[in-house]
């Protein structure tokens, strides 16, 4: 890494929520979801958003033992060292084919909402049977609580995190503990 990058330059702050609240939390929010998708057939399709969401899903499949189909959807919206909601972009193609499926999205955290309304908008336009959103982590604010999203991980307050898949300028994503992120190294 460039030791003068966004990254290097930022401080990481305190714990928000631990590795261990974390695989602690998944079995629950595995049971939840599949006591709604239901269980047997061949309809069953998760989307875990990238990049972000790569470790939540992660865990969350392993604790869902039935049959079930994995896409990967791409979106931006905090492009490079950037620390506020820049709108949605979608990355590639958005999985198609979902009429008459059960769908749940994955993300990793729902801050504005901007990105699961976007994909809420787009996916049930294919008319699935059944469509809900799941992340681990929802910002206490009124427009991600006025957002819908189905399954919650944790609550936590209005602050920029990185870790178990959510980074800062690319960096920190393989950190096991959701933690404070400062970008100039100011406080901590
Ligand atoms: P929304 O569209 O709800 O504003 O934000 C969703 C996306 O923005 C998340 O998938 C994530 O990529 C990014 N994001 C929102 N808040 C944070 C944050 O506190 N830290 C990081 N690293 N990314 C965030
Ligand atoms: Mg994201």
């Amino acid at each position: 890494m460039n030791s003068d990058s966004p990254a290097a330059r930022a401080k990481l702050g305190k714990v928000l929520v631990s590795a261990e609240q974390i695989a602690a939390r998944m079995p629950a929010l595995a049971r939840e979801i599949v006591d709604w998708m239901g269980d047997g057939d061949d309809d069953l399709v998760l989307v875990p958003v990238m990049t972000g969401a790569f470790i939540f899903a992660a865990d969350l499949v392993r604790h869902m033992p039935v049959r079930m189909r994995i896409t990967l959807a791409t979106v931006s919206s905090y492009p490079g060292a950037s620390t506020a909601s820049q709108g949605v972009r979608p990355l590639g193609d958005l999985p198609a084919n979902l009429e008459g499926r059960r769908v749940l999205v994955i993300d990793d955290i729902l801050d504005s909402g901007r990105t699961l309304r976007f994909l809420r908008e787009r996916f049930e336009s294919q008319k699935p049977a059944r469509f809900a959103t799941a992340v681990l982590l929802r910002k206490t604010i009124p427009e991600a609580m006025n957002t819908t999203c189905e399954f919650v991980g944790f609550d936590i307050p209005d602050e920029f995190v990185v870790g178990c898949g959510l980074d800062y300028d690319g960096c920190f994503r393989n950190l096991p503990d959701v933690r404070v992120l400062h970008p100039e190294g100011s406080a901590s």
